[in-house]
């Protein structure tokens, strides 16, 4: 349970919405399913083919990545450096992090 910021009524953690005054909740973005350690270790070692990228369910810059050998390594470099630092997001947008 949380509490809505602007009536502080008890409201459920998934709640995108007051059920007591209407407003919208902030930071209503979960934490993506997706493990962060798997997704770290998939991007070092097959980073080069998007498999990390399948993994998240972004199945479209996977397929990209894999076609330009994970845009020649500087993709894959720059999505390992994103998901150390937490800003990897899933396909829902989600932050992938170390939890
Ligand atoms: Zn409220």
């Amino acid at each position: 349970m949380k509490y809505c910021p602007n009536c502080g009524a008890q409201i459920d953690d998934k709640a995108v919405v007051c059920v007591k005054c209407g407003v919208a909740q902030p930071g209503t973005n979960s934490p993506s399913n997706s493990e962060w350690l798997t997704v770290l270790l998939l991007c070092i070692f097959l980073g080069g083919l998007g498999i990390h990228r399948f993994y998240v369910g972004k199945t479209g810059t996977g397929i990209a990545q894999l076609l330009t050998c994970g845009g020649c390594g500087i993709w894959a470099l720059i999505d390992l450096i994103m998901i150390l630092t937490g800003g990897f997001e899933d396909a829902n947008g989600n932050k992938i992090t170390n939890k």
